[in-house]
């Protein structure tokens, strides 16, 4: 059953205006949903324990729909809805196939929601959702790399139009490539998301971002996947898990181990540290984004693993110019600790599709 869980920044009473976008993120152990206005208010949140199987993952996102609408009130614009969703996911179609921890093979989820709610849904994987809504928190620092993130001159570079002349003398026309966002995803695996111009980027198959599956590492650890060496082997929480078992919160623990001078944590230390700015480095080299926002179950520990990854960065930049050209350690940032990131992303996917792709966006034939 659905529990409330009123949100410090969900604002009750909020006079709706205009289309309100439903947001549901689901996850292996919770499903998450928010409901934000068209000035991205957030005015309802709300979650339930996820159950396994098609059945039950359909049931259970319709009552959090429903639960939703009925925290909103009345409301006279248009609702969408947006979903994101472990494992591989034909965006376009709302299919979902391989959800493994949801106990879930191949869904036509998209469809089954839409026509069980009468609702138009767009359904996304759920670390591209959670790119979507950490990158929109991260709009108002965003920056041409090379900047100082921070500076009120650079988020006005940054934001002047390019038609427009920059008060302090000549300076480079910036172009869409500065709006480009990646989220690393440091949870039980490791995966990027990828936000150019606001908007989700797909690849041709849908594995773009798969970056932990990259094989580089030297220990060669075996992955589930097949291959040794993978890059989440070594940077992930699973990783963290297996290098330093036997604790509830393994990195934090980890961390301040090592900071104590015991030789071991100090060695896993090193392995995750380098093994997680690698996965920097490789997105970097890729896709040079503005910003690298850290984000995860990983990324809760906070200050403490910006230092280690900022330190490992430093380490790479020490022995090589190029590297430290790249200011990688001013790019990175960490998801926002105390918001519903993957619902608030999955909200505006969905919107984003209502607006401008309407083909691409399931359900409106089956909701009209
Ligand atoms: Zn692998």
């Amino acid at each position: 059953m659905a529990t409330s869980t009123p949100h410090p920044r969900a604002d009750k009473d909020s006079v709706q205006a205009g289309p309100i976008s439903l947001g549901i993120d689901i996850g292996g152990t919770k499903i998450e949903g928010v409901a934000i206005d068209g000035d991205e208010h957030l005015l309802a949140c709300r979650r339930t324990p996820t159950r396994q199987g098609n059945q039950a993952v359909h049931d259970d996102t319709v009552t959090l729909i429903r639960h939703l609408l009925d925290q909103v009130g009345p409301n006279q614009g248009p609702i969408t809805v947006g979903l994101g969703i472990p494992g591989r996911v034909d965006a376009n179609r709302g299919m979902v196939d391989d959800a493994v921890n949801l106990g879930i093979r191949h869904m036509a989820l998209g469809p089954a929601v839409a026509k069980t709610t009468g609702l138009p849904v767009r359904v996304e994987n759920d670390v591209n959702v959670a790119a979507l809504g950490a990158a929109s928190q991260a709009g108002n620092t965003l920056t041409a790399p090379g900047t100082t993130p921070h500076s009120a001159s650079a988020r006005n570079q940054a934001r002047r139009p390019a038609s427009e002349p920059g008060r302090d003398g000549p300076r480079a026309l910036p172009d869409q490539d500065n709006h480009v966002v990646a989220f690393i995803n440091l949870g039980t695996g490791l995966a990027a998301g990828i936000i150019r111009g606001g908007r989700i980027e797909h690849g041709a198959s849908g594995a773009i971002g798969e970056i932990g599956h990259i094989s580089v590492d030297a220990h060669q650890f075996p992955c589930k996947c097949g291959q040794r060496g993978c890059l989440e082997t070594v940077a992930s929480g699973s990783a963290v898990e297996a290098l330093w078992p036997g604790f509830a919160h393994p990195l934090p623990d980890l961390i301040a181990r090592a900071s104590q001078g015991n030789q071991r944590a100090q060695r896993v230390e090193d392995i995750i540290g380098h093994g997680i700015a690698l996965a920097v480095q490789i997105v970097a080299l890729t896709i040079d984004p503005a910003i690298i926002i850290l984000g995860g179950g990983m990324s809760k520990t906070g200050q403490p693993l910006l230092d280690l990854v900022t330190e490992h960065l430093h380490r790479s930049a020490a022995c090589s110019h190029f590297i430290a050209s790249l200011n990688l350690p001013d790019r990175l940032r960490l998801a926002t600790a105390d918001l519903p990131i993957g619902a608030i992303g999955a909200a505006l996917a969905g919107r984003m599709a209502a607006d401008s792709r309407p083909f691409d966006f399931i359900g409106k034939e089956i909701a009209s």
